[in-house]
């Protein structure tokens, strides 16, 4: 028997064409490796391993994309969120150095993929674009462009009258402009990737909840509720859904991180007239805020934007009633924007504003903490776990591995993380101080 599954009400579940359930596991299997979560960084390691002729079952507890994969915004972005492609190598040498290549070229390697497996997914390669929402963050665009040159990535920094021609408003004061991002149907090109995976010869079971996995003989037993799977390795790719599916799953991911609740919102298809006169480029647009301003058109030019707020009382009214008055104050002749759809998902937020990459146990690989910036790297991580699980030595991999730090007081910290918004704010309105 299969179990209903719950999807959010996005705008993703509701446009992407379906696709067939794969199976639920029954029964005892074996593989190489085992891969659980069906986002696009199980996928994509799922994909990569099998090109590489490994014989891999992904185990999904739900549906592919059904995490956050399927809810977000959609921007594929080669930065982070926090940190900066120096930071990596200040602290990880050699491997930071290639984990800051690896990021400032995800966006392309996304595009490249989508374009070689013949994926649907409504894919715009025109460009993201983070604009200074004060005339200080104008200097941080500058440092950022300036190191992401330096890293490889073809960044350009436009100024305060390039950026109001670009966006088509003049509430922003300049900022980095990197032709390489873009936006997708996260939704479509999750089922995309499941699909190419299964041309690849990937088992794939969805509504398949991994319950434990423990050692055995020289491999991992992965059980479900009807079955288990022997394999040489294991692939924990459930990142902030970790404990969303089966409760303490692997505490050690699900206590690095403390998940944030993000929102999303569509509106109606907007007219080619307002169209021209708001992104007429149609680049991703997400700015220098810790609380974003973001927003992109999707394939039926609606604007797919979103926001967060304090506390759940009537949470989507009053997100939606920020979301609308935000985008107003920046665009007049959008003011009074409405919704269609309105939905939210989970991110991993680190405590460092770092991405984990852990290795748990023998042939046990994981990672996490995407901080808000996981389309287009997930995807770039999911062809270097694959590696990893492969026996590619770690001087040649760009993932820097560190020992789980778990969040102190984890459960209080999960209760008042909602807090930290106001903090966010507070932070967005005092000017940085940069060297
Ligand atoms: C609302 C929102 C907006 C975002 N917007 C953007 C954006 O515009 N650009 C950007 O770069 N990033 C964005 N992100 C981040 C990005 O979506 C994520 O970083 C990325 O999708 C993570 O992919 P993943 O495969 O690692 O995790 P997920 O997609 O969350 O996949 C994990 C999967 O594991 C499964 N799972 C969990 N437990 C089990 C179990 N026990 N057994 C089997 N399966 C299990 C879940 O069902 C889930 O499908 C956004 C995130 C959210 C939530």
């Amino acid at each position: 028997m299969t179990t209903a599954v719950h999807w959010p009400n996005s705008l993703w579940a509701a446009v992407t064409p379906p696709r067939q359930p794969a199976p639920p596991l029954e029964g005892k299997a074996e593989a190489d490796v085992v891969v659980v979560g069906g986002g696009f960084s199980g996928l994509s390691t799922a994909l990569h391993l099998a090109k590489r002729g490994r014989q891999v079952t992904l185990l999904e507890g739900q549906a592919v994309g059904w995490g956050a994969s399927g809810r977000n915004n959609g921007q594929v972005i080669p930065t982070m969120s926090a940190a900066e492609p120096d930071a990596f190598v200040q602290r990880f040498g050699e491997t930071g150095e290639r984990l800051a290549h690896l990021i400032g070229q995800s966006a392309e390697m996304l595009f490249r993929l989508v374009e070689a497996e013949g994926i649907d997914c409504e894919a715009e390669q025109t460009g993201w674009f983070q604009p200074a929402h004060s005339p200080g963050r104008v200097r941080l665009s500058e440092k950022r462009v300036e190191a992401w040159r330096r890293h490889g990535s073809p960044a350009e920094f436009l100024d305060k009258a390039e950026t109001a021609r670009l966006l088509g408003s003049d509430f922003w004061y300049g900022g980095m402009l990197n032709p390489t991002g873009g936006h997708i149907n996260p939704l479509a090109l999750a089922r995309g990737l499941a699909d190419a995976c299964m041309r690849q010869g990937v088992t794939l079971h969805e509504n398949s909840a991994v319950t434990s996995y423990e050692r055995e003989r020289d491999g991992w037993r992965i059980r479900t509720d009807r079955g288990s799977v022997l394999a040489r390795a294991l692939v924990l790719a459930t990142n902030a859904y970790t404990d969303a599916v089966v409760d303490r799953l692997e505490p050690r991911i699900s206590r690095t991180i403390v998940p944030i609740l993000s929102w999303q919102m569509a509106s109606e298809p907007i007219g080619d007239n307002l169209r021209a006169t708001v992104v007429p480029g149609r680049q991703a647009v997400s700015d220098t805020r810790a609380d974003l301003r973001f927003f992109r058109y999707d394939a039926r030019n609606r604007l797919i934007t979103g926001g967060s707020v304090l506390g759940a009382y009537n949470a989507e009214s009053r997100v939606a009633a920020r979301t609308s008055e935000n985008i107003g104050k920046a665009f007049p002749q959008l003011a009074g924007m409405r919704f269609t759809h309105i939905w939210s998902g989970r991110i991993g937020i680190t405590q460092d504003r770092f991405p984990h990459f852990h290795k748990l146990g023998p042939d046990l690989w994981s990672w996490t903490g995407c901080n808000g910036r996981g389309v287009a790297l997930s995807v770039s991580l999911g062809r270097e776990l694959a590696a990893a699980v492969d026996g590619v030595p770690a001087r040649e991999l760009a993932l820097p591995l560190t020992e789980p730090e778990p969040i102190p007081f984890h459960p209080i910290a999960r209760r008042i993380a909602p807090l930290i918004l106001s903090w966010y704010k507070r932070r967005d309105l005092a000017e940085l101080k940069l060297d």
